[in-house]
């Protein structure tokens, strides 16, 4: 009987190891950051850009322009096409009486270099990988992807607010779809962002909405 506990106490320990091992590293266990393919078409408004495809370091939009200062929290900078159909659906927000206000667009190589290693320094490399993404793998630095937050002011909490109720009805009206739903987590790579958007066009957008998928099905 003695035995019969110690051995149960070994297996249970065994147990919980496997599942540390397996779990501090989940983008290893999914496949993400291997076989990372170069992005061949940066420019373009559908490209694709996540853990298995990476912009180059000096990758940079030339046609960057600032958000009217309405809509965005402190200067910041967006392709723009993008940068007129986000001021457009503002706008219209707006007279709706939601306040939709960009906090982070376009952010450069080095800036998410300094980003990420930030996280690593302070909570480890898997949660790292979970709530930022590595240099050269950010969509923000596209120009195509905009933060927003809400009447809380805090875009982690924006999934609480009205403007997100709106932003789920009428984003891809203006071409921008939900980047990160919390169902694709696995297949996007990234967790449940409801503050992420992402400029893709109104057509795809609007497919992308009707058929419940997510960027990465959609280009498939
Ligand atoms: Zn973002």
């Amino acid at each position: 009987m003695k035995e019969e506990t110690f051995k149960k106490f070994v297996y249970t320990i065994l147990f919980i190891l496997i599942v540390i091992f397996f779990t501090k590293d989940c983008d290893f266990f999914f496949g993400f950051y291997k076989d990372i393919r170069k992005v061949k078409n940066p420019n373009d408004i559908l490209v694709l850009v996540n853990k298995n495809n990476k912009l180059d370091d000096d990758y940079m939009p030339k046609d960057l322009e600032a958000i009217d200062i309405n809509y965005a929290m402190e200067e910041k900078y967006i392709r723009k096409e993008v940068k007129i159909a986000f001021e457009t659906l503002a706008k219209k927000a707006k007279e709706e009486g939601y306040n939709i206000v960009a906090v982070s667009a376009f952010r450069s190589y080095s800036y998410q270099d300094e980003l990420y290693h930030t996280y690593v320094k302070t909570s480890g490399k898997a949660y790292a990988d979970r709530c930022s993404a590595r240099p050269g793998h950010s969509e923000h630095q596209t120009g195509l992807a905009i933060d927003v937050m809400g009447e809380n002011q805090d875009y982690n909490k924006f999934a609480e607010t009205k403007e997100f109720q709106w932003m789920q009805k009428h984003a891809h009206e203006y071409g921008f779809i939900l980047r990160y739903p919390e169902k694709f987590e696995d297949v996007t790579g990234f967790k449940y962002e409801p503050w992420h958007y992402r400029y893709v066009g109104v057509e795809a957008a609007t497919k992308i909405k009707e058929e419940n998928t997510c960027l990465e099905l959609y280009l498939q």
